[in-house]
Formats: structure tokens, sequence, C-alpha cells
């Protein structure tokens, strides 16, 4: 039971969507992404709170948390 509890939310970044914008670093309250070249991208996945923002404010659909 604890350790699903504990499970990391599964961040889908769409390479061919981004434009590397940076709305949803941005946005993000854990610091959980960067851009990285011309993408952005996960660098603490753990920070993940599920907020949902980067998701809800990128206006590409590029990038999806799912639980
Ligand atoms: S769901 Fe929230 S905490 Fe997780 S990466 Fe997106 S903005 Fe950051
Ligand atoms: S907001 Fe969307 S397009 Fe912009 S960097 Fe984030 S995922 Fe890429």
């Amino acid at each position: 039971m604890g350790e699903a509890a504990a499970k990391l939310p599964n961040i889908v970044i769409h390479e061919k969507l981004c434009k590397a914008c940076s709305i949803c670093v941005d946005f993000c309250p854990t610091n959980v992404l960067e851009i990285k070249g011309s993408c952005v991208a996960v660098k603490n996945l753990a920070a993940c709170t599920r907020c949902q923002l980067c998701d809800l404010r990128c206006p590409d659909f590029a990038i999806q948390i799912f639980d």
C-alpha cells in the first residue's frame, strides 16, 4: 500500500509538438522541468505534485501528466 501511494507520475512529452517556449517550466511550482535543446525535459520527477499546471498552460498540448 505504502509503495503504491509513492508511485511517481508519468510525464509524457510530445517532442514534435514542443517548441521549447518555457511556459511550463515557468509555471511549474516545484521546478520539475527544464528546457534541453529544442524541447522540454524532466529534471526532477520526484518533485512533481501532479498539479497539472504544465499540462493546462502549454499552448501546444505538448506535455501531459498521468497518475
Ligand atoms: S504537474 Fe505540476 S508539479 Fe508536475 S511537472 Fe507539471 S507543473 Fe510541475
Ligand atoms: S509549454 Fe508546451 S511547448 Fe512550451 S516548453 Fe512546455 S511543453 Fe514545450
